[in-house]
């Protein structure tokens, strides 16, 4: 299954559950849903880096752990999110359990390459953010880095997350970033990014460009550490080679133990430069 593909039966999975539970408004609770499915929920100490949480299954019976170490309540409704969407994904449970019983370890929010993990972070994105109501809200909730932080307190998300599909929905121009050190995790953009023409695309390893706000933050580790945040701005050219050079905010900000950085790059500048199509006047 293609990627998008994959994102879209998340998303209908997603929002049929949504809708079978009630929701009609913010936040929605995973915790909930698994109570409606029987399924049991607690926190976990788990010493494997990068593991979020867990799904056990014995017999018809499935539980949720999630670990201890993750303080942010965001990511802990994510992670109980994204272990929600291997119990409802179309074969998700056989894959995973292909002997019946056992327990599937989960590296959620975006850092897994592995298409089952990348389309259980889907369902979970888009069960906390289900498309209707949260398109409706990024309608109504201003511009850029404040529009995000609104957003995450309303979803009860984390700010990575909210990001993430900000950028999914938003008609600015917006790229979100997450990088450690000097390089690149991954990258998101609004589509009115990805449909600049003549641009080549962040890549994950990429390193982060010279004199940026946000290499400058990671030169100092507890930056990171301390969740420290920062701001200044950029070009987008500094960002994308080929892209137009036009000024774009850089909001910066720590993400704790997690030892990455969030970056959100936005602009309501226009961003054609001088395309051969773009009008004169
Ligand atoms: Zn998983």
């Amino acid at each position: 299954m293609s990627d998008k593909l994959a994102r879209a039966e998340a998303e209908n999975t997603a929002q049929s559950i949504v809708e079978e539970c009630g929701f009609t408004a913010f936040p929605i609770c995973p915790f909930e849903i698994a109570k409606r499915h029987d399924i049991h929920v607690e926190a976990k100490q788990s010493g494997k880096p990068g593991v979020s949480g867990f799904l056990l299954r014995v017999g018809n019976v499935f539980g949720i752990q999630y670990a201890q170490h993750i303080t942010n309540d965001g990511f802990i409704r994510f992670t109980v999110a994204h272990e929600l969407g291997h119990y409802f994904l179309p074969g998700h449970p056989e894959k995973l359990f292909p002997r019946g019983d056992g327990v599937h370890e989960s590296k959620s929010g975006f850092i897994s390459g592995d298409p089952v993990e990348r389309q259980a972070d889907y369902f979970a994105s888009a069960l906390l953010m289900p498309v209707h109501q949260f398109r409706e809200a990024v309608n109504g909730a201003g511009s850029g880095f404040s529009a995000i932080e609104k957003l995450a307190r309303l979803c009860k998300t984390s700010i990575t997350a909210t990001a993430i599909r900000y950028s999914y929905f938003t008609d600015e121009a917006v790229a979100v970033i997450v990088s450690s050190g000097e390089r690149i995790d991954y990258c998101f953009m609004s589509d009115r990014i990805r449909d600049l023409r003549g641009i080549t695309w962040i890549k994950k390893g990429d390193l982060l460009p010279k004199g940026t706000v946000t290499a400058m933050f990671n030169a100092d580790q507890s930056n990171v550490e301390q969740a420290r945040q920062d701001e200044g701005t950029s070009t987008l050219s500094d960002w994308f080679d080929g892209g137009p050079d036009v000024e774009i905010n850089e909001d910066v900000v720590g993400l704790g133990s997690y030892g990455k950085t969030l970056t959100i790059l936005f602009t309501d500048e226009p961003l054609e430069d001088d395309d051969e199509d773009s009008d004169d006047d």
